[in-house]
């Protein structure tokens, strides 16, 4: 099946006389006939659902549909994208390792990251995504145990070099994990360039009705977990919380990582998705392919036309000829990008926030890539503490509007943004 099929196709396929649409299983838990039945389960010998803080079927028909449109070999959901990047990562790495990421990702990862897993004591090393190869290479440690990256970063919009770090990563015997959500494997397969595990916060264009907070992890069942078993003790030794199982050995390359992180991880930490939500995030699947399409050619026409705009300083955008990852979009993302532009107000923050008084379709949200058109003055909301020079210190400049363009019909979306802009 093409990808456009797999949207609607993937992941469940009804037999004789059943739903047509996936059920939802709204039920906790799952009844077994004998103890023994249960106890299989219990001791991985055998595959069903017990308790749905584990696994529910709904959940894994949808994370099924996600798993075949990246073209991976096991896959399944979290709550949240935070969720799943820090399953990603802790599913390999504890305390004392080390993980190399981009600096070119979404804050609330970098977050995740720097203060919160540093405190569990993990230790990372960020990169600029364009750095040298010598760079790159004192990144590693002996340590080292994944390499991070996110294919269209959020907010920045730069594009990910994925072959380049993916070769890195595995000469150093690592996988290179890549969030893959503002692309979506509609305009991207990261596998197809290296990527080992790819991970997407739902919540964006997946979802793509401001509906439901999710996440997916999935893998590409490529990564040789065993040739680097000193490594990965926790894939490739025997779990004493499960009964002395080896995953890499019980479950092959294919299946190891994603078991182990529903056994332990999802076990231990409960970051579930709800089966309803699960439900409409398949429904928003449905339509990604389509979505996706109108979504890159409103924001290319959007691109152009701020650019174009004289009180428009700048814009950023992969699908700009010029733009600093326009060369790397053509190799990476040859379809389309993503929805989203950032793009300067002439006249600084104050002529920002004038612009954004007068928006009147666009409405003023921290969300981003869904269906409505929505933009965020970060100087006068996320960082608003902040004076001029914190920003510019932190990346974030005054002037600067992040703007997603939704699927309305771009006519409208180019009036309200054209009678703003002359507002100023
Ligand atoms: C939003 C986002 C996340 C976090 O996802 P949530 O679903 O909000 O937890 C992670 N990565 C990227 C690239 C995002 O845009």
């Amino acid at each position: 099946m093409r990808q456009e099929t797999k949207c609607i196709e993937g992941g469940y396929t009804p037999k004789n006389g059943e739903p047509r649409m996936i059920p939802i299983y709204q039920s906790t838990t799952f009844k077994y006939d004998t103890s023994e039945d249960m106890g299989k389960l219990f001791d991985l010998e055998a595959s069903g659902y017990f308790y749905t803080r584990l696994q529910n079927p709904t959940n894994d028909l949808v994370a099924a549909k996600i798993c075949e449109l990246e073209g991976g070999s096991a896959g399944m959901l979290t709550s949240s994208g935070q969720a799943a990047n820090f399953f990603a990562v802790f599913n390999i790495a504890g305390a004392g390792d080390h993980v190399v990421a981009s600096t070119a990702i979404y804050g609330g990862t970098y977050n995740l990251f720097n203060v919160t897993m540093r405190r569990m004591g993990i230790d990372f090393t960020f990169v600029e995504p364009d750095c040298t190869d010598e760079e790159l290479e004192a990144a590693f440690k002996p340590n080292t145990k994944a390499v991070f990256g996110e294919t269209i970063a959020n907010p920045a919009l730069t594009v990910f070099d994925i072959e380049r770090f993916a070769n890195a990563a595995h000469q150093h015997g690592v996988p290179l994990i890549v969030d893959n959500t503002f692309a979506t494997p509609i305009n991207c397969r990261p596998f197809e360039f290296g990527a080992d595990i790819v991970t997407h916060s739902t919540t964006k264009y997946m979802d793509g009705h401001d509906a439901t907070v999710g996440g997916a992890l999935i893998d590409s069942g490529k990564f040789d977990w065993m040739a680097h078993a000193d490594k990965f003790p926790g894939l490739c030794t025997p779990d004493e919380s499960y009964h002395g199982i080896t995953y890499v050995e019980k479950f092959g390359n294919e299946a190891a990582y994603i078991t182990k992180a529903t056994a332990q991880l999802m076990r231990d930490l409960g970051s579930i998705p709800s089966p309803m939500n699960c439900y409409m995030l398949n429904l928003g699947l449905e339509s990604l392919a389509v979505r996706m399409q109108r979504h890159c050619e409103n924001a290319q026409k959007v691109a152009e036309f701020l650019q174009a705009n004289p009180n428009v300083e700048y814009v950023t955008y992969p699908g700009l000829p010029g733009d600093v990852s326009y060369e790397l979009a053509q190799k990476y993302l040859p379809n389309g990008s993503c929805g989203v532009i950032s793009f300067g107000v002439k006249g600084g923050r104050a002529a920002a926030e004038q612009f954004m008084k007068h928006l009147k379709l666009a409405i003023i949200a921290t969300h981003v890539a869904d269906a409505h058109t929505c933009v965020l003055h970060p100087a006068s909301a996320t960082h608003r503490q902040l004076s001029d020079e914190e920003l510019i210190a932190c990346g974030v400049k005054p002037d600067m509007v992040r703007l997603s363009v939704g699927i309305e019909n771009v006519d409208d979306i180019i009036e309200d943004l054209s009678q703003a802009l002359s507002s100023i």
